[in-house]
């Protein structure tokens, strides 16, 4: 087995033992990316020198005694995060050269554990995307079939983990970046409950709803990576004030008393039949592992979507007012006024999505429009955190599909940025009701596209989900499965 096939609790494992080096490991996977990333395009910035030197700190600091289980360990970023020194795009021309003079809280913590950052991963611009065809720099392959998309908007996060370019990555979850790209490469990804993890640091898109979370190879390794960017941040005022956890505690139990909701409405029309197959057969599994499965009704989750595309593109049409050409991000330079500056500027920098939300939020907030939509979208917010307080009144956590279809072929939904945003919709609704969600492989399509199963639990219930899904991985036994690349 080569290095960078490793997971990072078995890559630990071996430099706690001295068997390998964080040098080697390192080394290894940036001659894994040199193999491969021509066809997978993953990343956006590789950060070779750097990472070597963290490389060798780490091996230092495990010579000098007992670390993090994190120490040593290579991941990849995603773009959106801010990293010291490090070109951070968040996927968008407006942000090419932009160097941030700081580090995200995640970064910091990862840092501080001595954690290798090989570098940026591709996104979609800002965020905003579901299959990583709105990224500046270029779409990111599938690994597992190279002409479909790895998903979005933390494409280049799960295309890097599934392809073996890093150990594991992060990412970000407003709609669903984290589950939906977990999902389509077959890998495991958390998006946290919304305060789970600092935000500082990472460049906004719907503040109410962006939460950063890991992306791994298995299940032991979201819990490790989510157990080394959890808690509470004073510098981002949206963070709780939870005590942290240990989420490896988690992976020792049993699924014996635990009930698993069947939501009815996330079975309905339009879920692909192969999808639904392998998601079924994943919940058969969850009960040979000890779970009961009740039948619950998310009676609101239709309108998430309708919600959702009102509330990021207000959020978002604000939050991107800073990228005026004036204080940092691209600057056009013939302008002849201010306004003129702020309107070439943003028309030269953002990309045909991020205008289309721009638009669309702040038609949503202008005078006379609020309460028609703004507010109706609040109000559908509030019935659908009452409807997950009603179902996990019955059952612990709920399981369905991630995404209604499977990865879809690059360029073919195109025209067609309805049915891409459609695709949200049952990932959408945990980010409306800020609870945590995670996606777990469960199959393969008939053409060997990965299936992805999503777990939804109360808020601050990571465990529940974490032993919930290590279950299902022991049954299923395809995290040995690897696209055949390179
Ligand atoms: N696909 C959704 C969107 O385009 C969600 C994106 C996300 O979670 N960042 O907004």
């Amino acid at each position: 087995m080569k290095l960078s096939q490793l997971t990072i609790h078995e890559a630990s494992d071996l430099l706690t033992k001295g068997d390998i080096s964080s040098v080697e490991l390192t080394t290894d996977v940036f001659s894994r990316i040199d193999q491969i990333e021509d066809q997978v395009k993953a990343y956006i910035t590789q950060n070779r020198e750097p990472a070597l030197q963290q490389a060798e700190a780490a091996d230092q600091a495990r010579r000098d005694g007992e670390v993090a289980p994190l120490c040593g360990i290579p991941l990849a970023i995603k773009d959106v995060i801010c990293t010291k020194g490090l070109t951070t795009t968040a996927g968008s021309r407006i942000l090419e050269n932009f160097t941030p003079p700081y580090d995200a809280t995640v970064m910091e913590k990862l840092q501080a554990q001595g954690a290798v950052c090989l570098g940026k991963v591709s996104m979609d611009e800002f965020a905003m995307g579901s299959g990583n065809e709105n990224c500046a720099f270029g779409t990111p392959k599938n690994p597992w079939s190279l002409d479909h998309i790895c998903g979005g908007s933390s494409g280049g996060s799960a295309a890097a983990v599934a392809a073996d370019e890093c150990l594991a990555s992060l990412g970000s979850d407003t709609g669903g970046s984290i589950r939906q790209p977990a999902s389509h490469c077959g890998v495991v990804g958390i998006k946290p409950t919304y305060g789970r993890v600092s935000r500082f640091g990472l460049l906004a898109f719907a503040s109410s709803l962006d939460q950063i979370g890991p992306l791994s190879k298995d299940v032991t390794d979201a819990a490790l990576l989510l157990n080394g960017i959890c808690g509470h941040d004073p510098r981002d005022s949206t963070s709780a004030a939870q005590k942290s956890e240990d989420y490896l505690a988690a992976l020792q139990d049993g699924l014996s008393g635990l009930t698993v909701g069947i939501p009815q409405e996330y079975f309905g029309p339009g879920l692909n039949s192969e999808v639904e197959t392998a998601v079924r057969h994943g919940i058969d599994l969850l009960v040979e592992a000890g779970a009961t499965i009740k039948e619950v009704s998310l009676p609101h989750t239709e309108y998430g979507v309708a919600a959702y595309y009102i509330i990021a593109p207000a959020e978002a049409s604000s939050n991107l007012a800073r990228y005026d050409g004036v204080r940092y991000g691209h600057r056009n330079s013939d302008a002849d006024s201010l306004i003129d500056l702020y309107r070439r500027s943003r028309s030269e920098g953002f990309g045909d999505e991020v205008k289309r939300r721009i638009l669309i939020g702040t038609y949503a907030l202008s005078s006379g429009y609020y309460d028609a939509y703004y507010k109706k979208a609040s109000q559908v917010r509030t019935l659908i955190v009452n409807d997950y307080t009603e179902a996990f009144s019955q059952c612990d956590v709920l399981a369905s599909p991630v995404s209604p279809i499977p990865a879809w072929k690059i360029g073919e939904k195109a025209s067609d940025p309805l049915s891409v945003y459609l695709s949200d919709l049952l990932t959408i609704p945990a980010n409306l009701a800020g609870i945590p969600g995670m996606s777990v492989p469960c199959g393969f399509s008939s053409t060997g596209l990965p299936i992805g199963l999503q777990l939804q639990a109360g808020h601050f219930q990571e465990a529940t989900l974490i032993k919930t899904a290590y279950n299902l991985e022991q049954r299923l036994e395809i995290t040995n499965k690897k696209p055949a690349l390179g």
